[in-house]
């Protein structure tokens, strides 16, 4: 069988990468669409053989619970909107996947994954790097100590906002913050799998060059990191800076991806050489890996844990950059929030 997957919202990442990936995807098929924007109906519906029947808009949502041939509902919406409608999906009896950033705050997601615990559906982060083959090397190369102890890991992920000042992204309200929300997220999650560990304390600061057009929002941040064992670790996110890589030394050598959470290409190096994987659709993999959790309980390789531990992060460094710059403390148990 193949689960049928109703996307909720028809921005750019549902238009461009996940209804494309979910042609090619094995154990899942774009079954339905939910939008706010009825012309997008009939185009959707045409150009993906999408029956009148799974068409939803926001109000009557809350009837897929009815609906079948429905059993993923995939939320693709500004991060404000993430908790209600992982919530409803979850009170219909349909699994979630739920974009980066999982939430606003921390507490709603432990809302998000309260909802989906007490209706026993399962619960994803669209983080699609873990389900992509350089950052499993990544992973692999840390699990097995290639390189020894890592001495020190970077993580930079930002991209140069030039044109739009009114995008939901540098709307505090919609986006619940900046740079942070958006990029930070996979610097955070860069540094964490790049040593295999959960960070004991972060420091922070915030940057900003262009007040009269990042009004609402963080322009640029870097953090500090500290882990059990000895590592240290740097992030640098931004809204105004071209940044994408992975970078960790260690005792016996070093690796490296640049860049490290772009879309296909992605492309490494260690001290041993270069990596060289094949380039598939991560959305493709990524809804794939949680399908085959559903199906055949695979590992769920991005958990709604993980989406709140990183967001217990963020707002360590939000809390850290306030009290400038004053390290806050972490306190998770070693493998919250890893995932498969
Ligand atoms: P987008 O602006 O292109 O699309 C947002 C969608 O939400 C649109 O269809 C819009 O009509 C709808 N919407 C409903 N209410 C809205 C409101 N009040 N303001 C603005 N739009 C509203 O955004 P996007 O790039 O598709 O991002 C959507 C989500 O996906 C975000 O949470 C984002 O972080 C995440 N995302 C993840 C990745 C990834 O690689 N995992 C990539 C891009 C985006």
């Amino acid at each position: 069988k193949k689960l049928g997957i109703v996307l909720v919202g028809l921005g750019s990442y549902s238009t461009y990468q996940l209804a494309p990936a979910l042609l090619e995807t094995k154990h899942c098929y774009l079954a339905g669409i939910v939008t706010g924007t009825p012309e997008k109906e009939s185009v959707w519906a045409n150009k993906y053989d999408i029956p009148r029947e799974n068409i939803y808009n926001y109000e009557n949502f809350d009837d897929i619970a009815k609906n079948d041939a429905i059993d993923v509902v995939y939320v693709v919406l500004p991060n404000s909107m993430h908790a209600e409608f992982c919530i409803r999906a979850a009170k219909a009896g349909k699994h979630v996947i739920c974009e980066k950033p999982m939430a606003m705050n921390v507490e709603e997601c432990d809302e998000i994954i309260q909802a989906c615990n007490s209706s026993g559906v399962k619960l994803g982060i669209g983080y699609r790097l873990h389900s992509e083959p350089y950052t499993q090397e990544i992973k692999r190369l840390v699990k097995e100590k290639t390189f020894g102890a890592i001495n020190y890991i970077s993580a930079d992920a930002g991209y140069r906002s030039m044109s739009n000042p009114d995008q939901w992204r540098l709307n505090k309200k919609l986006s619940g913050g900046g740079a942070l929300m958006n990029m930070g997220v996979y610097a955070i999650q860069s540094v964490i799998y790049g040593t295999g560990e959960n960070p004991i304390s972060v420091s922070a600061q915030e940057y900003s060059t262009r007040p009269e057009y990042f009004k609402d929002t963080d322009e640029t941040i870097t953090a500090q990191f500290e882990f059990e064992s000895g590592t240290v670790g740097s992030i640098m996110t931004s809204h105004n800076v071209r940044a994408n890589r992975l970078f960790a030394s260690c005792q016996n050598g070093w690796f490296e991806l640049d860049p490290a959470s772009t879309y296909i290409p992605l492309a490494g190096r260690t001290s041993q050489g270069k990596l060289n994987f094949p380039q598939e659709s991560q959305q493709k993999l990524q809804m794939d890996d949680f399908a085959k959790h559903i199906l055949f309980n695979a590992p769920n390789r991005a958990p709604g844990e993980m989406g709140r531990r990183d967001m217990i992060i963020v707002e360590a460094i939000y809390e850290s950059i306030f009290n400038g710059g004053r390290k806050v403390k972490l306190d998770f148990a070693p493998q919250y929030g890893f995932g498969g």
